[in-house]
């Protein structure tokens, strides 16, 4: 039997109930097939994979709370320190009723390979809480992040763990836990990132998932002999990665000719205009039906995603599963011939695998949005050295790691005998880092 079947035999023995996770190993393992064949021995020895698949330790704790009726409640809390290898844990803190120990190990082992692709020093891991904070007040959710981090601070350290934001996670939740930190500990240090820039935060960090999807995007159109000037783009989403995306596509001289929301998408055939985007969304956080309100020309089609829409390049930036097989086909047959993932996990198999028959360029999640935790990473160096990088500094590094990206996973890719299959390429490329690190530092 081969090694990488050995491995995931055993996984479901061992973890039957955990079907997130056991999907994803499967996904990355069978991708991972050329460069276990062709180093097996070696992993063998080392029980290689035996060691990639579990992680280093999972903490799982309660969390009491006490909400603004003086009712008390209690939900769970997590942290999946996944591995090492290659730094310390780092990933993000998600709060919502899914949670789960099977997501987060999912979620874990997927930022391990992401994290190392960035080049930076920074190992894998995930955690949050089954806590919902829709309809909580500020008062609740700061109650339950102390709570929280009252028993997480025990588990992480700026050369330890570096947890961040995720679902449910933004500015005001990571806040709240740094303060947490800093009461308990005494402790004025990087531990968590996306922090606001008047306490450690990094300029550029709103930018980065955006901008750098954007970046790989250009390397990738430019390595198959074309140029993004001048093309027609289809964005979806109309949040924080979608509006810098479409920022910078208009920067390089593309054309993003849609956005949308969970109710429905906007195509403006003389391209989207971000200040009226961002006005709707960043000032009066309204719906992008507005948009098509205000702007002469530009249509607004209720209940449907932007992906019949023709187009050169298709940028999906809203949300899991958001392309399925139909609209991978749809995309195709009206000519897209590059798709670049700013969510995470947008395309569903089916549309994975359309992309892959038809040769086109896809670039996926753990590649095309590391820039993202690319800047996290960069927001740790200058806490270390109690220093705040400039605009132009941030971004002109995010730009060379996105380049080194798209070059690594490209050789990866080809090296093994998958010329062109970036998924095949960017599981590799991330893999290949950790793997030597792991068989370095011995048997732990
Ligand atoms: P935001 O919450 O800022 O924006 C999400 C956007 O997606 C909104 O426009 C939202 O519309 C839309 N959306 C949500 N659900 C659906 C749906 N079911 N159908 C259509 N549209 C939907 O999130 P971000 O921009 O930060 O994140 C977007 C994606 O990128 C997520 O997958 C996230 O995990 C991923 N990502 C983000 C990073 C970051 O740095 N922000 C880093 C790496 C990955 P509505 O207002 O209707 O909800």
């Amino acid at each position: 039997m081969s090694y990488v079947k050995e491995i995931y035999d055993n996984l479901q023995k061992k973890h039957p109930y955990e079907t997130e996770f056991l999907e994803a190993a499967k996904r990355i393992l069978d991708s991972l097939s050329p460069i276990v064949e062709a180093n097996e021995d070696l992993y063998r020895k080392n029980a290689l994979l035996e060691r990639f698949v579990e992680p280093e330790r999972i903490i799982s704790f309660r969390v009491p709370w006490t909400d603004d009726n003086g009712v008390n409640h209690v939900n769970l809390g997590y942290r999946v320190q996944f591995n090492s290898a290659i730094g310390p844990y780092k990933g993000g803190l998600r709060f919502h009723p899914s949670v789960n120990q099977s997501i987060l190990k999912f979620l874990g082992l997927e930022q391990i390979l992401k994290n190392s692709l960035t080049g930076l020093p920074i190992g894998g891991g995930k955690g949050g809480s089954d806590f919902d904070p829709h309809g909580r007040s500020d008062a609740e959710v700061m109650r339950f992040c102390q709570s929280f981090m009252t028993e997480l601070y025990k588990y992480i350290g700026k050369d330890v763990d570096v947890p961040a934001g995720d679902i449910g996670v933004g500015g005001r939740e990571v806040a709240y836990l740094y303060g947490q930190y800093k009461r308990i500990t005494n402790l004025y240090e990087g531990v968590l990132t996306g922090k606001g820039l008047s306490f450690g935060g990094s300029l550029a960090r709103p930018e980065a998932t955006g901008y750098g999807l954007v970046y790989i995007t250009a390397e990738m159109v430019k390595a198959a002999g074309k140029d993004l000037a001048g093309k027609r783009v289809c964005v979806s989403g109309s949040g924080n990665v979608a509006q810098y995306a479409i920022q910078k596509l208009q920067q390089l001289g593309a054309k993003p000719v849609t956005c949308s929301d969970s109710n429905g998408y906007v195509y403006d055939p003389d391209g989207i205009k971000l200040d009226v985007l961002m006005d709707i969304k960043q000032v009066r956080r309204g719906r992008v039906k507005e948009y098509a309100d205000q702007v002469p020309g530009a249509q607004y089609v209720d209940g449907k995603r932007p992906w019949g829409v023709a187009c050169d390049i298709a940028l999906p930036c809203a949300t899991q599963n958001e392309i399925n097989g139909a609209d991978a086909k749809a995309l195709l047959d009206n000519g897209c011939w590059c798709v670049a993932e700013g969510a995470n996990m947008p395309s569903d198999s089916d549309a994975i695998d359309a992309y892959l028959a038809a040769k086109i360029l896809f670039m996926p999640a753990k590649a095309a949005n590391a820039g993202g935790v690319a800047v996290s990473a960069l927001e740790m160096s200058q806490n270390s050295q109690r220093l705040s990088w400039t605009f132009d500094e941030v971004d002109g590094k995010l730009h060379d790691i996105m380049k080194n990206i798209y070059k690594n996973v490209a050789d990866a890719a080809k090296r093994y005998g998958h010329e062109g299959n970036f998924v095949v390429g960017a599981n590799i490329a991330g893999f290949e880092k950790v793997a030597n690190a792991m068989i370095a530092q011995g048997l732990v």
